[in-house]
């Protein structure tokens, strides 16, 4: 077999375009040319292979690279190759476990149906008697009424491309498919990739992680690529063909961002638990009601990103992914457009998932706790879909004020602050005192949002009512200074920050004013306007833990006095018994999004500690801002310095998180830097 990329051709292919051939992975960076910048394409295809040995490789080959999309083409040698036949019911099983494996893995699968080969020279290397009375294409016919139906079936996009084979099989001179009867040509090849795109309408924005995975079809089987400058398999053609729709979009006129703003109440209003704090925590009653908004925004080339911000005390990955899934569906919204963050709020309610072996068991609590976080997936798709039809032209500005009442927990001990406070004597350790505020006016010049961020847990309360802490405060000390405007928090790396002193109701108040005052202050300075560009990224870096626990360890775990502990060991025992093999590292959710020039906003997964928002406010200077507490509650997020001084955030607690381990490699740190480095970047080559 030979393989994809020419020497040539390599040197030819420039950007960060990383295409990996069969048995071979060649990463090609070094670009001046920026509309490749982004794009990933992998080619996946193995010649000869049928689903048995797809699905077998599906975890390594698909999964484990994270893609947004798996487009599969598989069927030509079920159906066709004698050696490799897989009887159409199995075939589409397999097919069908794909689907729902790249689903729970969060990437959206696409299918497609095979084309009909020209059966006089597959004869020759076929004996005819193998194919039944069906002959070759009336089996190919058959496969593709099952794929057919099973892509209505699970709702999943197919690229019909037998459909468009059939329909181009009358222009002479098109190399359709290959003299072999089997194989693609170069038009067969851009075909494919066309109906794929097709298949994905407009959800593709030319910066997508796609994986081509299938036979000798994606591999490229024949193709010539050493003879031109990029090749001519279908992956290459892909990712050209994408490109030209991403330049052809005509810009817009007006040189303005749009920007819609919606809200909605999300107080339980069954008897789910609080959440945080490792008991069980009945509610009774509300302070003020918890809620969930979005800010859609839209820019002057119409590039969208939504921000959602809600009072939960965390998102659960398998909420987030659902939720995007969903959103991508429903609205053409790629993962890197959509930001879901949640305050940290532990006056909020539980959701599936959220700290597994925090609460006893309760199975009439589990049936309510995954009744609210379905009502809350579907608000969330809602809420989104609202903010997006109020898009209207709109003018952003940011700026910054301070409040003082964050304190970092692992440097203080709690009791002696009042008393420190009082004495004017400083408190100890790093702490990030910045509130970042960005507003949203109309044209018309109406106050329509506040956008403002704070680095803190919201612990202040740890009574049984529902409210949102102190960000729940701010918001409606805002909200009732500024009618008609709707005041939105995101926590900033507050994950070893708490509000010291704390317990009591009017402290809660309290911070809450302090806040709303520091953004009144930034609201009262010159504000900067941020240019009408918009520039998303997103990835999944994997962080791998220190090691993995051992059955041995979670047996003797089992008696552990610890109930929260003992809870793990009991899970993660039951998921060994089961066969599970435990994951070495964890896919860490980050975000990149650029406003202009002027706006940065680093968006990271779980309790990322204040070190993380001085580290790039510092490299990635004014105008930065770090969100701590997005898409993913994970588990506590140390630096380096945190890591290796132990302790709560930095040691050995990630079964608290229901994580297969006890703590985190020494290198998360380094390996979420080179992440945002590579994220930043990638905003800046794509304006
Ligand atoms: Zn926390």
């Amino acid at each position: 077999m030979t393989g994809i990329w020419s020497k040539a051709a390599s040197a030819a292919i420039s950007a960060a375009v990383s295409l990996c051939a069969v048995g071979t992975s060649i990463s090609l960076v070094a670009s001046d040319t920026p509309e490749l910048n982004g794009l990933t394409v992998h080619n996946k295809g193995i010649g000869g292979q049928n689903t048995v040995q797809g699905r077998a490789r599906f975890e390594r080959d698909v999964v484990v690279l994270r893609p947004g999309f798996v487009f599969i083409y598989f069927g030509l040698n079920d159906a066709l190759n004698e050696s490799k036949f897989v009887p159409l019911e199995k075939f589409i099983a397999n097919l069908a476990w794909m689907v729902e494996r790249a689903r729970a893995a969060g990437i959206q699968p696409v299918l497609c149906t095979i084309h009909r080969v020209i059966e006089e020279p597959l004869l020759k290397r076929h004996k005819r008697e193998a194919y039944g009375n069906e002959g070759p294409n009336g089996k190919i016919a058959s496969y593709n009424a099952a794929i057919r139906q099973l892509a209505r079936q699970k709702n999943v996009p197919l690229a019909d491309f037998a459909g468009a084979v059939a329909a181009s099989r009358d222009h002479p001179g098109a190399s359709i498919i290959r003299p072999d009867g089997v194989h693609l040509g170069p038009d067969g090849n851009r075909l494919l990739a066309r109906c794929f795109l097709d298949a994905v309408g407009g959800q593709l924005t030319g910066k997508e992680n796609i994986v081509c995975f299938g036979d000798s079809v994606t591999y490229g089987a024949g193709s010539n690529s050493a003879a031109t400058a990029e090749g001519d398999t279908y992956p290459t053609f892909l990712r050209q063909i994408q490109i030209r729709t991403r330049q052809a979009r005509p810009p817009s006129t007006a040189a303005a961002w749009k920007a819609g703003i919606a809200r909605t109440v999300i107080t339980p209003e069954k008897p789910v638990w609080l959440a945080g704090y490792g008991s069980k925590r009945v509610p009774e009653g509300k302070l003020h009601d918890l809620w969930l908004k979005a800010l859609a925004l839209e820019d002057a080339t119409g590039r969208r990103a939504v921000l959602v911000t809600s009072d939960f005390q965390g998102i659960p990955k398998a909420m987030a992914d659902r939720t995007c899934e969903k959103l991508r569906h429903r609205f053409g919204l790629a993962r890197d457009q959509v930001m879901l963050t949640y305050s940290h709020n532990h006056c909020g309610p539980r959701l599936t998932g959220d700290l597994y072996d925090y609460y006893p068991v309760d199975a009439e609590q589990e049936a309510l706790v995954d009744e609210y976080t379905a009502q809350m997936e579907a608000k969330i798709v809602e809420t989104v879909g609202a903010a997006l039809s109020k898009l209207a032209p709109a003018n952003l500005r940011i700026g910054e004020g301070r409040a003082t009442f964050a304190v970092n927990r692992r440097n203080n001990r709690e009791a002696e602050i009042p008393d420190l406070l009082a004495k004017h004597k400083p408190l100890k350790g790093p702490v990030d005192h910045a509130v970042p505020v960005m507003t949203v006016t109309g044209a018309n010049g109406q106050l329509l949002g506040i956008l403002f961020g704070y680095a803190c847990h919201p612990t202040t309360l740890s009574f049984t009512q529902w409210c949102g802490d102190y960000p729940g405060f701010a918001q409606l000390a805002l909200e009732k200074n500024h009618p008609g405007a709707t005041a939105t928090f995101i926590n900033t790396c507050g994950g070893d920050q708490n509000p010291l002193p704390r317990r009591r109701v009017e402290l809660c108040e309290r911070y809450g004013r302090m806040l709303a005052e520091g953004v009144e202050t930034g609201l009262k300075q010159p504000m900067k306007p941020v240019s009408p560009v918009l520039r998303t990224a997103f990835e999944f870096v994997e962080l791998p833990y220190e090691r993995v626990v051992t059955r041995e360890e979670l047996q003797a775990e089992l008696q552990n006095k610890n109930a929260i502990r003992a809870r793990w060991a009991a899970r993660m025992l039951k998921k060994l018994d089961a066969g599970e093999k435990f994951a070495l590292s964890y896919p860490y959710p980050i975000h990149a999004w650029r406003l202009g020039k002027e706006l940065l906003l680093i968006g990271m997964g779980g309790e990322t500690v204040v070190d993380y928002a001085l580290r790039f406010k510092k490299e990635f200077g004014p105008g930065t801002w770090v969100c701590g507490y997005a898409d993913d509650l994970v588990a506590y997020i140390p630096s380096r310095r945190v890591w290796e001084e132990g302790g709560y955030e930095g040691g050995s607690f990630l079964y608290e998180y229901g994580r297969p381990a006890f703590r985190w490699a020494g290198d998360v740190e380094e390996r979420i830097g080179e992440a945002v480095q590579r994220l930043v970047n990638r905003t800046k080559e794509q304006q």
